[in-house]
């Protein structure tokens, strides 16, 4: 799928990918290099590339960056202290004020937040458009449109964009395609070869993997953009520590393995959604009625372990059910072992209430876990009665 110079397999890179054994003792894992400062050979004697201080660079974190990279099949990649930290370093980085950008419908509700209260008051203007239709996408373009920021699969609808698509209406009028690729992972989709030019993560989620550590990434294969994104985050500071680095690298170890058991689980979850009663409509990209399923069949390997369904009975029903579960635990989040269920609507989706982004009241997220797949399926089904 991914091009890989060396053509090595994906699960080979998530483990070997800028994780040589530690030069000094042989560490077969890369060490955490807990230091805020390195010794410099003489006054002014740091050459190209050593390092002088960790907010501009510490070994941990560049082996994470160097794995992620090569998992996206990148050249660069950035971590950033969290997901919105990453956001908001793209958004700081390719927007002047002025300058206008298109975002989905049912963007992830911290992304919408910060465009829509913090972006705006620094004189950038958005326009919200379905982005499984590109005639919207374009209608909704400007001259001076800088970003169309993708999310497929969107948070929390499932929604599909066709990403090659959207690259190529983003170029024609002059703008970046951002893929914010946090729900697919890279083991799923690789954006930047669908032609998107940045890809964000959270990599709070499926990329560390077990609800233990917050970051985010950004990743793109232009030295342009990365020398900009380079500059201010060492200017702003949003950097991950070095232990929360060397999480997200343990986990990105097990990405693939853990990925094809999220898919698993999520498949037999739907399966048992789709025929229960209580359960009128289940968004997945698998199911062969989902609009965008070919276009899903396309850019992903398979379809993901994040699935939400509409409570047949209503708002206050959905509620219940997210509250009823005793596996699913209620939490906001996803992409961990263990698996999570809430409501959009009082929770991750909260802060969009009143915008143009409508999540459907009786709307149930869960977040799929690696669990025995009976048990999660025994859970719902009592949950929902
Ligand atoms: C969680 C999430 C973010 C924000 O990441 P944080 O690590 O929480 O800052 C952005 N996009 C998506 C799709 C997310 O799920």
């Amino acid at each position: 799928m991914v091009h890989d110079p060396a053509g090595l397999g994906f699960e080979t890179r998530a483990i070997h990918a800028g994780q040589q054994p530690d030069p000094r003792t042989g560490s077969v894992i890369v060490p955490i290099y807990q230091t805020s400062t390195y010794a410099q050979d003489g006054v002014g004697g740091t050459r190209e590339g050593d390092y002088e201080y960790s907010r501009t660079a510490n070994p941990t974190r560049t082996a994470l960056e160097e794995a992620l990279a090569a998992l996206e099949g990148a050249r660069h990649t950035l971590a950033f202290a969290s997901g919105m930290a990453a956001t908001d370093a793209v958004l700081r980085t390719t927007l002047r004020p002025g300058d206008h950008l298109v975002l989905g419908n049912d963007v992830y509700g911290g992304t919408f937040r910060l465009i829509d209260k913090v972006l705006t008051q620094w004189g950038v203007d958005y326009s919200v458009a379905h982005l499984s239709d590109l005639d919207e996408v374009r209608a909704a373009m400007r001259p001076e449109t800088k970003l169309v920021w993708c999310e497929s699969p969107t948070n929390p609808l499932l929604g599909i964009a066709d990403i090659a698509a959207l690259a190529q209406v983003a170029h024609v009028g002059g703008a970046r395609l951002v893929v914010d690729n946090t729900f697919a992972t890279p083991y799923l989709q690789t954006p930047i070869e669908l032609g998107a030019d940045i890809v964000v993560h959270s990599t709070t989620k499926y990329l560390g993997g077990h609800s233990d550590v917050v970051g985010g990434a950004v990743v793109t294969n232009s030295d342009e953009l990365r020398e900009q994104l380079f500059f201010l985050r060492n200017s702003a500071g949003a950097v991950p520590g070095a232990f929360d680095a060397w999480l997200t690298l343990r986990g990105l170890k097990t990405l693939a393995v853990r990925m094809e058991r999220h898919c698993d689980n999520a498949e037999r979850v739907v399966e048992a959604l789709t025929r229960h009663p209580k359960v009128s409509r289940v968004y997945y990209p698998g199911l062969a009625e989902h609009p965008g399923h070919d276009v899903a069949t396309k850019q992903m390997r398979r379809f993901g372990g994040m699935v939400s369904f509409d409570h047949a009975d209503g708002e206050r029903a959905a509620l219940d059910a997210a509250a009823g579960t005793k596996l699913f635990i209620l939490a906001e989040s996803l992409g961990g072992v263990e698996s999570l269920i809430e409501h959009p609507g009082r929770m991750t989706h909260a802060s969009v209430a009143g915008s143009l982004l409508q999540v459907p009241a009786q709307l149930v997220r869960l977040s799929v876990g690696i669990e025995d797949a009976r048990d999660l399926i025994a859970d719902l089904e009592q949950a929902l009665g």
